[in-house]
């Protein structure tokens, strides 16, 4: 059995951040990345290109870069990460007890949760192609993209996330789509509101997208028509999916408290309702999904959870 005072899970900017700040305060964490079960080692900004909005880098950087960056920063200052997923967690008196398939247990005095969420995708094959060369999940990192400006593009959803992506890619586009599979959108009025007032928006009812084409880049979106079935094409240079995330909390689900859409509830140091557990980026916080928002997270839970050592 591995003993250690701390261990965090998840490779994503919390993640990294939290045992940078653990590692500073001499409390030797134990980073473990995850594998595949949460998506990419490195989280979401794996798959994002051109990050223009994480602060220090004058030109933007790179997503990858900035996470294979951001996990080296960590090594540097002493964090030992695993690449595997963790499996279970079960508490065993004062202890956690982790697995991650393999032989050897680890204990841990106290846990920080950064496993994020995962966007929700279409599941299209042509979505693959496209994915970063026309497709992607988030308007605020890849809406200014070059790719992406003065040119026509669509957003997928009728939530509040699809309307706040359409509006935000208003300040670049020409014109952007808002594409929903039934005849009445699910977001708030506030934002139905936001949507109606801005005239670079039109909203296409009751759509799915079937399939994505295009050469080397996204040209456009075949939809089906889901009263009619009727197939139709739309020219379009960009696509935004804004159809949900899901956290990444299957195996927390029985330990500790999560609301009703499957996010870990927090207290406002980043705590679980179990004392020693804590919860750090996207896997507890649905609404702002930001690099730089979840990494301030991360060192939140971490100064937390150093003082929650100290006081035990
Ligand atoms: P959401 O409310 O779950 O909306 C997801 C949307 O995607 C729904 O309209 C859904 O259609 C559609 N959808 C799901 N799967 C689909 C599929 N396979 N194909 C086509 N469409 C699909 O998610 P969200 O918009 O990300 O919002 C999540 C939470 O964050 C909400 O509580 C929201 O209020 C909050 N939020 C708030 C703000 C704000 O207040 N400014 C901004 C963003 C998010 P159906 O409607 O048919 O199910």
């Amino acid at each position: 059995m591995k003993e250690k005072e701390v261990v965090v899970i998840g490779s994503g900017p919390a993640g990294y951040t939290a045992s940078i700040y653990l590692s500073r305060a001499m409390l030797n964490p134990l980073l473990f990345e995850g594998f595949n079960a949460g998506g990419t080692v490195g989280g979401q900004l794996m798959t994002t290109g051109l990050v223009e909005n994480f602060p220090g880098f004058q030109d933007g950087i790179d997503g990858q870069t900035l996470m294979t960056q951001i996990r080296r920063q960590a090594i540097n200052c002493g964090v030992e990460c695993v690449t595997s997923d963790i499996l279970s967690v079960k508490k065993e008196g004062e202890n956690f007890i982790l697995s991650d398939g393999n032989e050897e247990k680890y204990s841990a005095k106290s846990l920080i949760i950064a496993t994020g969420s995962l966007a929700k995708r279409l599941d299209l094959e042509s979505e693959k192609k496209f994915w970063t060369k026309g497709i992607s999940a988030c308007a605020v990192c890849d809406g200014g993209l070059p790719i992406f400006r003065n040119k026509i593009l669509a957003v997928i959803g009728g939530g509040d996330s699809a309307i706040e992506e359409a509006v935000y890619l208003t300040k670049f586009a020409q014109k952007v789509y808002l594409i929903h599979r039934r005849d009445e959108l699910r977001a708030s009025k506030i934002m139905q509101k936001h949507l109606r007032q801005n005239p670079k928006i039109e909203t296409l009812l009751s759509k799915i997208p079937v399939e994505f084409y295009g050469e080397n880049l996204l040209a456009g979106i075949k939809l089906k028509d889901t009263k009619t079935q009727e197939i139709s094409t739309l020219q379009v240079s960009g696509c935004f999916e804004a159809i949900g995330n899901v956290p990444n909390t299957k195996f927390f689900k029985d330990l500790i408290k999560l609301d009703e859409n499957g996010y870990v509830i927090v207290d406002e140091n980043n705590m679980t309702n179990i004392s020693g557990i804590f919860a750090a980026g996207d896997v507890m916080s649905p609404q702002y999904r930001q690099a730089i928002i979840a990494a301030g997270n991360g060192a939140k839970a971490a100064l937390a959870c150093e003082k929650w050592i100290l006081n035990k």
